[in-house]
């Protein structure tokens, strides 16, 4: 009897494009390296071009596959509505768009804010995902499976003294997705938040200078929920999930 030959498993994201943004480090960078693995290509924007090509060459190392670099600032709108055209052009679709870009901005009382800190805060954690929506919107109707993940905090539904504009920036973006997300509804793309509960990156550190990074979860830990809501399989819509 001849030796059965072993098929390679099928991966769970098998040729899917998807879009990770803030993916030069922390949950981002995580994200991209597990969609990778799961047999995404990934295309990955970050400011820090550098950090970018790192990731891509421990993609390669991994899997053997190369990822699609995007250096870009996310309050470019314009390098969006860009981004959008190219992706069309290369691939006429987008599976997944992971919008996971945000920045914490400075903690303090409401009346103390730099109002320029308020506005770039509002640019990269609301409009700059409102923006992708714009852009991608006809690239995720084009998938036979569409599908959004927005990433946001739990102070985006607590109403935490001291943490003002990233708090308003992330209950402004949590309702920027439901709406896609009711809009969607009767279409293949669904559109969901993801939480990530406490994680060990530069932002976390940011906003507790004193906290022993050892004692939080690593950003790796969480990615399983991002490959849940990005797969084809995935039916929730409109939903909040938290990772812990
Ligand atoms: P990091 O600070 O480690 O990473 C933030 C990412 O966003 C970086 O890749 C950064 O890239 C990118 N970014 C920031 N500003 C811009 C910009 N103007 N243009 C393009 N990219 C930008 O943070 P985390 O990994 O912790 O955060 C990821 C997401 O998770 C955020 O939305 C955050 O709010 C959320 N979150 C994190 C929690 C945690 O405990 N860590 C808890 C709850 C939510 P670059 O600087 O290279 O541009």
């Amino acid at each position: 009897m001849p030796a059965k030959v072993k098929k390679p498993g099928k991966k769970r994201l098998d040729g899917r494009i998807a879009l990770v943004t803030g993916a030069s480090r922390g949950i981002g960078a995580a994200v991209a390296r597990r969609f990778a693995e799961e047999g995404a290509h990934v295309v990955l924007t970050a400011r820090t071009a550098g950090a970018l090509e790192e990731i891509d060459d421990e993609i390669r190392e991994n899997t053997g596959q190369a990822a699609t670099l995007v250096p870009l600032d996310l309050t470019d709108f314009d390098a969006i509505d860009n981004l959008g055209q190219a992706l069309y052009e290369r691939f006429q679709r987008l599976d997944v768009l992971v919008g996971n870009a945000g920045l914490l901005g400075a903690l303090g009382p409401l009346g103390h804010t730099d109002p320029e800190t308020w506005d770039q805060v509002l640019a990269v954690n609301v409009t700059a995902n409102w923006r992708l929506i714009r852009s991608m919107d006809p690239l995720l109707r084009a998938s036979d499976s569409g599908r959004a993940i927005f990433v946001t905090s739990t102070v985006a539904r607590e109403a935490r003294p001291y943490w003002g504009i990233y708090a308003v920036s992330k209950a402004a973006l949590e309702m920027t997705a439901l709406i896609y997300a009711a809009e969607v509804a009767k279409t293949p793309v669904r559109v969901n938040l993801l939480n990530p509960g406490p994680t060990r990156t530069a932002m976390r550190a940011q906003a507790f200078p004193g906290e022993d990074p050892e004692t939080l979860k690593a950003p790796e830990s969480i990615t399983g929920h991002f490959v849940d809501l990005a797969e084809k399989s995935c039916s929730k819509n409109g939903e909040l999930i938290f990772a812990g």
